[in-house]
């Protein structure tokens, strides 16, 4: 079959729900992926930072095709022999007491709102169905009702009402503005959910003592302070989570002065190198005792496959120094970004990010086709990227990318920014 074969199956059968670019993907290797026709392309999205450890890591692949033959599922019905150990691991790993594992990362969201609202209710003592949560402008938490219930994206809320209530919405990065809403009523507030970079809203990178500032506000006015690193964490960001700041220890920065820890930790994506939805919810018993059996749960969170896969991508990135390579690697790549837009400024407004998480800002309107069109023009000399907001192209590579890969991937950039 063609490429535009396989595109007409999926335009005729599936529902309409994304407009990816025109590649048609059969393989993945590394920082690489292929085409139908055998094409070879670099992968500057990595499923929006699920792909952190490389395609098809041979470790993570290994870990999957194993315990898939073995022990695939056995619901939270009975005990399993992967599960205590994964969460042993996993609560080690980032330092919290205890993990709820889930599937994909708006389950996880979903799990630490009720979490949260739980907490203030029988911990807290707020009264009965009043429970408020602070949520951040421009946010994504995901595809629920009840997330999207607090998204400020008309075209991801638009017509899908009525809205769960309980959400209020402050500017994001704006601390004060944070502080002002905490101080109306902080007897009623359960939580403040925040992403550490925004992602999906184009890599909006807050000021240095943004997230610790809001840690603080919380911890004053005794409110969760709930940190969403489904796109951030699991070294994306140059740290192991956004929260640890600037701080390069890789996971055991607890006492470092940058760390700001979270009371309710999310993780997804990367969580399993993209190789199964994986997703986790952590936090410390004052916190997760709140949940007794029959009060939440799925089929399929913290399956065997699931736990296994997620241990290993995890020893990946701690064996592979992802973390330190996302951090040493974003710096060139925002250098070289920094060249183009101070050459081309006709088309480029600026580049921003962290570690590997970066945005180039197209000189054009939200509504205007450049940044569709200079990802074409990626696309045709073998890089794949993706516009987010009309005017902003987000570049997310696989951790796993060498500095000799990332300068020709820079190189393709310069190339069809020249060209366009
Ligand atoms: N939260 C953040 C910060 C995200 O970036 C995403 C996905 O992009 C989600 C939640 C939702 O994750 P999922 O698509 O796995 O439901």
């Amino acid at each position: 079959m063609t490429s535009q074969q396989y595109i007409d199956l999926e335009d005729r059968h599936g529902a309409h729900n994304y407009h990816p670019l025109p590649v048609v993907l059969s393989e993945g290797r590394g920082v690489y992926l292929y085409d139908v026709g055998g094409r070879q392309y670099f992968d500057f999205l990595s499923a929006y930072s699920a792909v952190n450890q490389g395609h098809c890591h041979p470790r993570i692949v290994r870990a999957l095709s194993e315990q898939s033959s073995r022990l695939t599922l056995t619901s939270r019905a009975f005990y399993n022999d992967r599960l205590g150990p994964y969460e042993k691991y996993l609560t080690e790993y980032f330092h919290f007491d205890k993990v709820l594992p889930m599937n994909t990362g708006a389950e996880a969201v979903e799990t630490a709102i009720k979490i949260c609202r739980k907490w203030g209710y029988e911990v807290k003592g707020i009264p009965h169905d009043r429970a408020r949560i602070i949520v951040c402008g421009q946010n994504f938490h995901g595809r629920t009702t009840t997330i999207i219930s607090f998204s400020s994206d008309p075209n991801a809320k638009g017509n899908f009402g009525p809205y769960t209530p309980g959400f209020e919405s402050v500017p994001y990065g704006d601390l004060d503005a944070l502080r002002s809403k905490v101080s109306e009523d902080p007897a009623t507030i359960a939580g403040v959910l925040v992403e550490p970079i925004q992602g999906e809203a184009g890599v909006f990178v807050p000021e240095d003592g943004y997230i610790p500032g809001v840690a603080a506000a919380c911890r004053e006015n005794n409110i969760l302070f709930v940190a969403d690193e489904i796109q951030t964490g699991v070294g994306r960001t140059g740290a192991l989570l956004r929260v640890c700041g600037d701080c390069t220890c890789a996971g055991h920065c607890e006492r470092q002065p940058t760390y700001t820890r979270p009371d309710v930790l999310i993780l997804g994506k990367a969580l399993s190198g993209g190789t199964y939805p994986v997703s986790a919810v952590l936090a410390d018993d004052a916190v997760m005792n709140v949940i007794r059996p029959g009060q939440h749960g799925s089929t399929f969170g913290g399956n065997p496959v699931a736990c296994a896969v997620a241990m290993e991508a995890l020893e990946v990135v701690r064996d592979e120094k992802l973390t330190q390579n996302a951090r040493r690697l974003g710096r060139l790549f925002r250098e070289r970004m920094q060249e183009l837009v101070d050459r081309h400024p006709e088309t480029l407004r600026l580049v921003r990010g962290k570690g590997l998480l970066n945005a180039l800002v197209i000189n054009d309107s939200p509504e205007g086709d450049t940044a569709w069109n200079l990802c074409l023009a990626l696309a045709e000399r073998g890089l794949l990227a993706k516009p987010t907001h009309g005017n902003i192209i987000r570049f997310a590579p696989p951790l796993v990318i060498s500095e000799a890969e990332l300068m020709e991937a820079c190189d393709i950039i310069q190339e069809a920014i020249a060209h366009l």
